[in-house]
């Protein structure tokens, strides 16, 4: 187990809602092959196109529970009323498969794999400003104004958080996607090369 149990096979990216992080971690999957991406659990009942299995394993609460008190998660959060967590299978998995593991999560849960993985890499995405934040999470114009204010406190309150923990390693900001795609990219293939 030479990195199983630093985690320098693992890298952590989280965000507050709205600041692009999952289109950036979908690009980073592509153009980094030795990744693959951490299929977490969750109580969240999926949304149209999800898949049981892709983008989450869908649980009861009953279900997840059990399994948390089994030690089933290296770490988990409830995040907007609903619980998550990585499996631990799926460390086992990429490891398997002599792969890195992506874990996109918030930063509740990138805090927990701070302490149990002391090599992970914790990347940490961040808006241009939060006044652009605003903007974008408005700009989704698909919930009502008190909705908007309510993701944007909770955006808000993850950012300091991770910022005050110093727990993340690095920052990316995401102003332009091709940037930051590049940024996020270099940044997780020096890990490789470091390890190598
Ligand atoms: P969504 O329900 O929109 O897919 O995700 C909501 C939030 O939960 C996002 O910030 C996402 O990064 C986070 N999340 C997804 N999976 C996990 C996980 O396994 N653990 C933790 N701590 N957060 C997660």
């Amino acid at each position: 187990m030479s990195n199983a149990d630093g985690g320098s096979d693992i890298v952590v990216v989280s965000g507050p809602s709205g600041v692009g992080k999952s289109t950036l971690t979908r690009l980073l999957l592509e153009h980094v092959p030795d990744l693959a991406f951490s299929v977490s659990a969750t109580t969240r009942p999926p949304r149209p196109g999800e898949t049981d299995g892709v983008e989450y394993y869908f649980l009861s609460r009953d279900e997840f529970q059990r399994r948390l008190a089994a030690g089933g998660f290296i770490e988990h959060a409830e995040v907007f009323g609903n619980l998550y967590g990585t499996p631990v299978d799926e460390v086992a998995r990429a490891r398997r498969q002599g792969k890195r593991l992506l874990l996109e999560i918030d930063v509740q849960g990138g805090l927990q794999v701070r302490r149990r993985f002391a090599e992970a890499r914790l990347i940490l995405i961040v808006p241009p400003s939060l006044e652009e934040l605003r903007r974008r999470l408005a700009g989704r114009g698909t919930e009502s104004p008190e909705a908007v204010a309510r993701r944007f406190a909770q955006a808000e309150q993850e950012l300091n958080m991770a910022r005050t923990s110093g727990a993340y390693d690095v920052e990316v900001v995401n102003d332009n996607l091709q940037k930051a795609t590049q940024d996020l990219e270099g940044l997780v293939r020096t890990q490789g090369e470091r390890d190598a």
